[in-house]
């Protein structure tokens, strides 16, 4: 199983000098399992993997988190979306495909962008057979669980030979008493990667956008046991500096736990 994140950034893409360590882009994660690959979210870093991705295969599943314009956003602009011999798979959130199609939806009769979907080269489809709460990929049994986030979201937890991973964006866990339902799904994860948008100070008037704090991520992690943990959905305003601040004091917290943040273009190997 190895992952790569190409788009960390939660909310809308933030490029700039003070994100270049971490990322502007927003959210998007390529998982390798066995032969198979797996997008998790079209955020605008779905751009640069379809140009890595291009002519290199001509089948690959998309599993979408839930339908917010920043884990959609990057797809009108994802190369093998041009390429007659691709097969996109869309999995995961129900609604997953309505989303992306909308996004080709201008309202005018005529015009050259977007080009509707329909006339879209590549085979798109919703697959069936990736739907919550469980499904398989190959040897690898994928779960889903639902989140905390307006007009929902889901996670998934990867499970395979190599160990077990899980991805958790666009979550709030409340400040006091974690979700049973979460620890189990996390329970004894070699990686288990959270929103963690707000520090613990934001959450006041944050409290019910759908979004973590350090702290509630760090208390989830070690309920569950898990062995690494990583951060990700950086808020647009949090620059390099402060992300790595933020990771210093959850490490401060629990220095037995392996604490880091998503950064583009980092690789994890299980
Ligand atoms: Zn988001
Ligand atoms: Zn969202």
């Amino acid at each position: 199983m190895r992952l790569r994140f190409w788009g960390t950034r939660g909310s809308i893409p933030a490029p700039g000098p003070d994100t270049v360590r971490f990322g502007g882009n927003s959210t998007c994660v390529q998982l390798e399992l066995g032969g198979r690959q797996v997008i998790i979210d079209a955020g605008s870093g779905i751009r640069p993997l379809g140009r890595a991705l291009l002519g290199r295969m001509h089948e690959v599943v998309l599993l979408i988190t839930h339908l917010h314009p920043d884990h959609l956003l990057g797809f009108p602009f994802f190369a093998p979306i041009f390429d007659p011999r691709m097969t996109i798979r869309v999995g995961g959130w129900p609604n997953g495909l309505l989303g992306l199609r909308r996004l080709f939806y201008s309202g005018r009769p005529v015009g050259g962008f977007p080009v509707p979907f329909d006339l879209l080269p590549a085979t798109i489809v919703r697959d069936p057979a990736l739907a919550p709460p469980r499904f398989r990929l190959g040897e690898y049994m994928v779960r889903t669980a639902p989140l905390s986030h307006p007009q929902g979201s889901i996670g998934y937890r990867f499970d395979g030979p190599e160990g077990c991973l899980v991805f958790i964006t666009d979550n709030e866990l409340p400040p006091q008493g974690l979700p049973s339902h979460l620890v189990d799904f996390c329970r004894g994860a070699n990686v288990l990667i959270h929103d963690c948008q707000y520090l613990p100070q934001e959450m006041g008037p944050f409290r019910g956008r759908g979004h973590s704090d350090w702290p509630s991520a760090l208390a989830l992690a070690l309920a569950a046991g898990v062995g690494r943990l990583i951060f990700t959905h950086h808020d647009p305003e949090r620059s390099d500096l402060q992300v790595q601040q933020m990771v210093d004091q959850a490490r401060a917290h629990a220095p037995k736990l392996a604490v880091d943040a998503a950064a583009e273009g980092m690789v994890l190997e299980l």
